[in-house]
């Protein structure tokens, strides 16, 4: 098939609260530089954003992907992005007493913003990590993302399922068609992604 335009965008945002402190999460970035391996392996062409170090924080990160988003084929978003940011971040190291004091504002959500503005034939993928109620949470995310297609593992400790590890998941598309994983690894998720996005992309 014809080499498809990837944008693939993985890894922690961070939000700073002060010169020396952030809110972040456990996200490696791992599943991005599998899945930017895997679309490469098919001979596609891969833009892969890092997050924290191509943008760190969500409003950052929201900017660069309003820019890169139209350029692409097919986009993936992977990235775990802070929910919340501090209302203001300090420009000195705050004491003990004002860390209690932190108000916290809502993060815009990226892909809901982004699938606003998709084009025709566009293909967008999410990632979703639920405790329970996975496949009607998942399902929700989905189309109030305005994806064409859900990655939802099951969190099952704390750390996981970050890092190298295999993970119970499920893919789920609009039509509440599914697939189910009990144990899939990393590398098998990016090449199923990949080759659900070309059969996507032949279909639109
Ligand atoms: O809503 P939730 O965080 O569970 O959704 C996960 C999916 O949405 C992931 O694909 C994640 O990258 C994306 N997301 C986003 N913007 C946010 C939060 C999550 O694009 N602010």
């Amino acid at each position: 098939m014809k080499p498809l335009k990837f944008l693939i965008v993985s890894g922690p945002t961070r939000e700073p609260l002060d010169p020396v402190r952030f809110l972040s999460n456990y996200s490696t970035g791992t599943m991005g530089r599998y899945l930017a391996d895997a679309a490469s392996k098919r001979r596609h062409r891969v833009t892969w954003v890092r997050c924290p170090d191509d943008a760190e924080t969500a409003i950052e990160l929201l900017a660069l992907l309003k820019k890169e988003a139209p350029k692409h084929d097919v986009f993936i978003m992977a990235a775990a992005v802070c929910d919340v940011r501090p209302e203001k971040i300090s420009a000195v190291k705050l004491k003990k007493d004002g860390l209690r004091g932190i108000r916290l504002v809502k993060n815009p959500d990226i892909l809901a913003t982004l699938a606003r503005s998709k084009k025709r034939g566009q293909v967008f993928i999410g990632f979703g990590l639920e405790s329970e109620a996975i496949l009607e949470r998942g399902y929700q995310k989905l189309v109030g993302k305005g994806l064409e297609l859900i990655l939802l593992q099951r969190v099952i400790a704390k750390k996981l399922p970050f890092g190298e590890t295999a993970v119970e998941a499920y893919l789920l598309s609009p039509d509440k068609r599914y697939r189910y994983f009990p144990s899939i690894r990393k590398p098998q998720i990016a090449e199923l992604l990949v080759r659900e996005a070309e059969a996507l992309k032949k279909e639109a």
